[in-house]
């Protein structure tokens, strides 16, 4: 029986579908400001087109997905594509990333629809900077869409964060004193060199052990927290009594691509097997077939690299493979 297990022996059971490449914001590490361009509407996956991919990988092994995009909740009536995936035989878990802006009206809709887990993205506390950040988001709106989300029933909430040196580093002391406020799951994140072709994000990226030298700063002691059920790669850590958790996702200081176990499809229906390297492979025209499906799977599969080289990156080396040109909004993180 075929298995989504890779020639590193890493056993595949987690697809994370970018349902769109709109957004409704422009946030500076993810999308340019203006210049973007948008798949047409007629190469993006529909839902039924999607329902079919996941079927067929289902029966060879998926088990968890994560809707991202671009902006998930910019999709016409996304709440249809969570119902139509959580009939698919073998689909445990049906998790969902935001920029929050949509989440106040849509949060319950997307809990009776079948999403199991909510990530919001907020990279500051601050109102002004945090529209300075998004290009245009709404703290007050997103702060809403957070609780709305807690009353739909959505537990726990993780919020991601991605660090920016001379942006937002100075708010790690106000990240960590909310995990200790609220049940909250706060998820540091290295800035990556996804699409980024300038010096821009090496001069902003902040290693994640700056976290612990301010949790220490602040006269704080810290212990490692049990592991979170799709908490993926992150490390998880709390403040001695704290309500919440704080965790560390370093992709670029130290990767963890030895237990990895995701792939990823794009909205145009590009099979990525690895985030950071620029091969893929588009699924579309073998929809209606399963096996050929799962065959092409099984071959993105044995294309995996054993791990991405952002760290080359950093340090400016020559690195093995070529780099996707893709944005990190056409991918979904
Ligand atoms: N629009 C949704 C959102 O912002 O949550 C989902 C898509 S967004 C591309 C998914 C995640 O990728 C977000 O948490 C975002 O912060 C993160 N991200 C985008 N660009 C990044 C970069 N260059 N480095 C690290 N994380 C990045
Ligand atoms: Fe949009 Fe999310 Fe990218 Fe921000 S991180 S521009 S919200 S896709």
């Amino acid at each position: 029986m075929k298995k989504l297990i890779d020639k590193y022996g890493r056993i595949h059971d987690y697809l994370r579908i970018s349902v769109t490449d709109r957004c409704n914001l422009r946030c500076v590490y993810c999308m340019p400001e203006e210049g973007m361009e948008f798949e047409p509407s007629d190469r993006i996956l529909t839902y039924e087109e999607i329902t079919e991919v996941v079927s067929a990988i289902a029966k060879i092994g998926v088990r968890k997905l994560r809707l991202t995009g671009g902006e998930p909740l910019v999709r016409k009536e996304i709440e249809k594509l969570i119902r139509m995936l959580s009939a698919v035989e073998g689909i445990e878990d049906i998790a969902l990333t935001t920029n929050g802006m949509y989440l106040e009206k849509k949060a319950e809709l997307l809990k009776e629809a079948g999403v199991t887990r909510i990530n919001i993205s907020l990279d500051s506390l601050q109102a002004d900077r945090f529209a300075m950040i998004t290009r245009g988001g709404d703290l007050s709106r997103v702060l809403r869409g957070l609780n709305a989300a807690v009353r739909a029933g959505f537990q726990p909430i993780k919020l991601n964060v991605v660090l920016m040196k001379g942006i937002n580093d100075d708010e790690i002391a106000d990240f960590i004193r909310l995990s200790i406020e609220k049940p909250l799951q706060i998820r540091f994140i290295e800035y990556m060199p996804i699409g980024h072709d300038d010096n821009g994000w090496r001069e902003r990226y902040v290693p994640l052990q700056t976290i612990f030298n301010t949790v220490e700063s602040m006269g704080l002691t810290y212990e490692k927290a049990e592991h979170v059920y799709g908490n993926g790669p992150a490390e998880n850590f709390r403040i001695p009594g704290a309500g919440g958790t704080f965790g560390l996702i370093h992709p670029v200081s130290e990767h963890f691509c030895d237990n990895c176990n995701r792939l990823r499809l794009t909205a145009d229906g590009n099979i990525k097997p690895c985030l950071y390297w620029d091969d893929e492979w588009n699924v579309r025209p073998l929809i209606g077939n399963e096996a050929l499906i799962q065959d092409l799977f099984m071959r993105v599969l044995d294309a995996k690299p054993e791990n991405h080289e952002m760290a080359k990156a950093l340090s400016q080396e020559t690195q093995s493979h070529t780099p996707t040109v893709r944005r990190m909004s056409q991918i979904g993180g």
